[in-house]
């Protein structure tokens, strides 16, 4: 093994071995399976006597590319990465949790996590307690004796709330569990939570690692000897990512980096000239003084992210009159792509939520989630500005 280098340079020079053809840039490896040289080289390939690629259910050079390089930016001992963020987290839970464990989670968290929580997981006899953002002093008193994880993801989605990484590293310490967290929305380049205690660290590679809203993917990475329940587990169930989306998304994490500095410089203006806009209710955004843990964000993220949550004045009628004059800026659910979007969460993803569950998230009427873009600063604001006093 070579030296560890700095964050960028893993992120470019981690790279599959050349083939013979001394290639700059790693081709695509389109296949399902692998050949070997006789009886033995199979034999003993199988026997995992060999690090050798069998078929690309269990690994693939551009997978494995593509784990690599995740593992260098998140500081973790392995990975494994999956068809999407939802077949990572499924896949981490289905291999470290048996039936009677129970996990302690934020309340916030992506809307088909809670799903899997509140209806998948109570099949195998594995129940989940809760604590809201604004409530982690009562994360103890949630701890069973069957508690096994405890899972988080921040900045949460799409109410932008940050979550105090070595707090909920010292708490899993303390009762001996593991700690998994769905470090989506900052990137390893904004905040590496293993640094905290984290056991297991997931992305949903669909967004900012992908980064231009082609591909899907998901990866989890972190302490060898879980990844490897992981592993095992995904090689049998087969969730497995494609080697076309993990060449796209390996090239992706190589300007990840300098996409984020951009992401993030655009993100705080939009949210500083949110704050000051009289349609607006409120702004959160990571990186602003006024949202409600801004020092924790400050003590863990490098940069604020390119999410911003905000209220428009008026209501659901307010939210949805503001997406109707928005031009440039998409309607789409996706976030983390080059293009500016919005949401309206009440009316669209959030909508088969009671208001009681939809406030008890943070989802407000009147709340709007932008995912902040690659473009030129002043033509998003304008968007938002127009639609604002329509
Ligand atoms: C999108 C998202 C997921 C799910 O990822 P998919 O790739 O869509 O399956 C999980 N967690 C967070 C925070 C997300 O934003």
């Amino acid at each position: 093994m070579q030296d560890k280098k700095n964050f960028e340079t893993e992120a470019i020079r981690t790279q599959t071995e050349r083939t013979e053809y001394s290639e700059h840039s790693t081709p695509l490896f389109v296949t399902s399976s692998f050949v070997f040289d006789d009886a033995e080289d199979m034999r003993a390939s199988f026997a995992e006597e060999k690090q050798k690629n069998l078929y690309s259910r269990f690994s693939n050079p551009n997978t494995t590319e593509f784990v690599d390089k995740v593992v260098a930016m998140e500081g973790a001992e392995s990975g494994y990465a999956f068809a999407t963020g939802m077949a990572a987290i499924f896949s981490t839970f289905g291999a470290l949790l048996n039936s009677g464990d129970h996990i302690v989670s934020c309340r916030s968290v992506f809307g088909s996590t809670h799903t899997l929580f509140t209806k998948y997981l109570p099949k195998w006899n594995i129940e989940s307690s809760y604590f809201k953002v604004n409530e982690v002093d009562k994360i103890e008193n949630l701890i069973q004796p069957n508690t096994k994880i405890l899972y988080a993801e921040t900045p949460t989605n799409p109410g932008v709330d940050v979550l105090d990484l070595e707090l909920l590293g010292k708490i899993a310490k303390k009762h001996n569990l593991l700690l998994v967290i769905d470090n989506c929305f900052a990137t390893p380049y904004l905040q590496q939570p293993i640094k905290f205690g984290a056991a297991i660290v997931i992305h949903s590679a669909t967004k900012l690692m992908d980064g231009q809203g082609r591909v899907l993917g998901g990866i989890a990475v972190g302490k060898s000897e879980l990844i490897q329940e992981i592993y095992l587990f995904s090689r049998n169930t087969g969730p497995a990512l494609s080697p076309f989306n993990a060449w796209v998304l390996s090239k992706s994490l190589e300007t990840l980096a300098v996409r984020l500095e951009k992401h993030c410089e655009n993100a705080l203006k939009v949210a500083e000239f949110l704050e000051g806009h009289p349609k607006v209710n409120w702004v959160k955004y990571p990186f602003l003084k006024s949202h409600p843990q801004y020092k924790i964000a400050k003590k863990q993220m490098k940069l604020g992210g390119n999410i911003i949550a905000f209220e428009v004045k008026g209501g659901i009628d307010a939210g949805r009159k503001f997406l109707n004059h928005i031009k440039m800026c998409s309607l789409s659910a996706n976030l983390g792509d080059t293009r500016s979007i919005v949401t309206h969460p009440a009316s669209t993803t959030h909508s088969k939520l009671s208001e009681v569950d939809r406030l008890e998230v943070g989802i407000t009427d009147g709340l709007v989630r932008t995912s902040i873009g690659l473009e030129h600063v002043n033509d998003i604001i304008n968007d938002l500005n127009l639609a604002l006093n329509a």
